[in-house]
């Protein structure tokens, strides 16, 4: 392999996808026992959160389990991905939020993928940081609609919320319902920054509201591994986090950013990609950890 890298960066790309296809093809997912909330949280912006919930929930779909992406972010791009309807006036997470509505109501199938259910967002959540202020229990109304829809015995494994870029009341009451985090980090230079807040955010939760609560997985997303930066940004993320982080990092690729247009995850828009087949690797590694937090399902 090492005389065809020095060769041709190409060639040696093509070798290490054909590699990951078999190992992918071969290996067998975990499955938690019973369904495990993971909320994907960072209050910054672009950092990868929505286009990591639907590829590894599209990932997760494909090795068998059965996965509810819940949209919580008023952008609805989580839902747009999954190619289901979330124009104004679709029920939506906001009126499950409100009460208006529980998530069995509201779920749609994800047309491309018959493991992946989806509770999508529209504008209407933009109102829900207000509204909620006056609501009862208004840091509990996500959990609490959570734990009845859970208790009705739906098939879902895996519940992946995507969060808005904030740490609002919408987000806090994502961390409440959650299990587990799982932070995606931008490789780049500021990657660190920012994330103290979250930190201690998810340790004020888990000390009070939430004592389940913990981050159990980052994720390096849009990585350049060529760069110095790069590889530095991913040794320091490794340095301070430890087992924290997956092993697989998300390389920076067209096909992952293009497939949203097309209302595609990057799974089934071209799953033959550096960037579907990384964030199947991701998926491996997550269903692993659900099954070690649960028992095998
Ligand atoms: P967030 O939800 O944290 O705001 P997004 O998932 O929406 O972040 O990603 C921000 C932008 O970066 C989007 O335009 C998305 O298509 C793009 N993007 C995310 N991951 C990748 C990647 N691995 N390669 C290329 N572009 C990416
Ligand atoms: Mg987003």
């Amino acid at each position: 392999m090492d005389e065809i890298s020095g060769v041709n960066p190409l060639a040696a790309q093509v070798a290490e996808n054909m590699r990951d296809r078999i190992m992918l093809d071969r290996s067998t997912f975990g499955r938690p026992s019973s369904p495990r909330v993971v909320a994907v949280a960072n209050q910054k912006g672009g950092v990868g959160k929505t286009t990591t919930t639907v590829n590894l929930a599209a990932a997760l779909g494909v090795g068998g389990l059965r996965v509810l992406v819940v949209d919580a972010d008023a952008q609805g791009n989580a839902s747009s991905a999954l190619g289901v309807d979330h124009g104004a006036g679709v029920p939506s997470t906001y009126d499950v939020i409100i009460g208006e509505a529980s998530f069995a109501d509201v779920v749609q199938q994800c047309p491309d993928q018959e493991n992946v259910l989806v509770c999508p967002a529209t504008i209407d959540l933009s109102g829900a940081e207000i509204e909620l202020v006056d609501l009862d229990r208004r840091e509990h109304r996500i959990a609490d609609a959570m734990e009845e829809f859970l208790e009705s015995g739906p098939e879902v494994d895996v519940v992946m919320v995507d969060c808005p870029p904030s740490l609002g009341l919408v987000t806090l009451n994502v961390l409440v319902a959650a299990d587990e985090v799982l932070i995606p980090v931008q490789t780049e230079y500021y990657a660190l920054e920012g994330l103290s807040q979250l930190l201690s955010t998810i340790e004020r939760i888990s000390g009070s509201l939430n004592p389940r609560l913990r981050v159990s997985t980052m994720l390096l997303t849009m990585a350049d591994r060529r760069t110095r930066l790069s590889q530095e940004v991913e040794e320091e993320v490794r340095s301070h986090f430890g087992e924290i982080p997956l092993q697989t990092v998300i390389p920076r690729s067209i096909r992952v950013s293009e497939a949203p247009s097309y209302g595609q995850t990057v799974i089934t828009y071209d799953d033959r990609c550096a960037g579907a087949l990384a964030y199947r690797k991701a998926a491996l590694e997550l269903s692993w950890r659900l099954q070690a937090a649960t028992g095998q399902g």
